[in-house]
């Protein structure tokens, strides 16, 4: 196995073209165009995933325990504070770190960057693209046996979790066993993905940073060849 100069991943040394982005070996190395550094946004999605996630269970577990409507009334305003944010946080990480395998794999992606972020507003359609777009990350970095179930789990988890509290919303008085439900399987969510976004941007930093460094070491041997 041999490091392909183009994507950047393992490839089979006897062929002339790589299995993984099909470029040929001898092909010169194309520039990457625009590509964003992953590692800060990951690990600040991350952390506010993660704060969604606890939150929202504390919330709950406040609720039921605790007779303060007031203090309740704040601590959820602040959970959904939260949300906001952390939706924000993921959709500008995935945005990235689609655009940069897109770069690192001359745009053979099945879902661009920009259908990556849209696909989650239109509905339907954000059942299935969303996963989609961020399986296509991860495949590329996790070659892992769990990087699958993991991400299983965070979608049927994250979907159920959604459907039951858009449900919720609709009853007059929702039990405590459904709040304690939704609010359980939104936290294996968070804490999922959490999990899931730090790995495969650590990964892709990696792969990335390596990537950079080859063309900027090729551009300048050909200035100081040419001069
Ligand atoms: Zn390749």
């Amino acid at each position: 196995m041999v490091l392909c100069p183009h994507c950047e991943r393992l490839t089979t040394a006897a062929s002339d073209a790589c299995f993984r982005c099909g470029s040929g070996r001898l092909e010169p190395v194309r520039s990457l165009g625009r590509t964003y550094s992953v590692r800060k946004v990951a690990v600040y999605t991350a952390l506010l995933i993660d704060l969604v996630a606890l939150g929202g269970l504390a919330a709950v577990f406040y609720g039921t325990r605790v007779h303060d409507p007031m203090g309740l009334a704040a601590f959820e305003s602040i959970v959904v504070l939260e949300e906001v944010v952390a939706m924000g946080l993921f959709l500008n990480w995935l945005y990235r770190s689609v655009r940069n395998i897109e770069a690192l794999t001359n745009g053979q992606e099945s879902v661009s960057a920009a259908w990556s972020v849209g696909s989650w507003f239109v509905p339907g359609c954000n059942l299935i693209v969303p996963l989609r777009a961020v399986w296509q990350v991860i495949v590329e970095e996790l070659s892992s046996t769990w990087a699958f179930p993991v991400t299983v789990t965070w979608w049927t988890s994250f979907v159920s979790g959604s459907l039951l509290n858009v449900w919720m919303w609709f009853q007059i008085e929702p039990t405590p066993a459904e709040m304690v439900v939704a609010k359980a399987l939104l936290a294996i969510a968070g804490l999922t993905a959490g999990w899931l976004v730090l790995h495969t941007s650590w990964r892709q930093q990696i792969r990335l940073d390596r990537a950079l460094a080859r063309r900027a070491a090729l551009a300048h041997k050909r200035v100081r060849t040419s001069s």
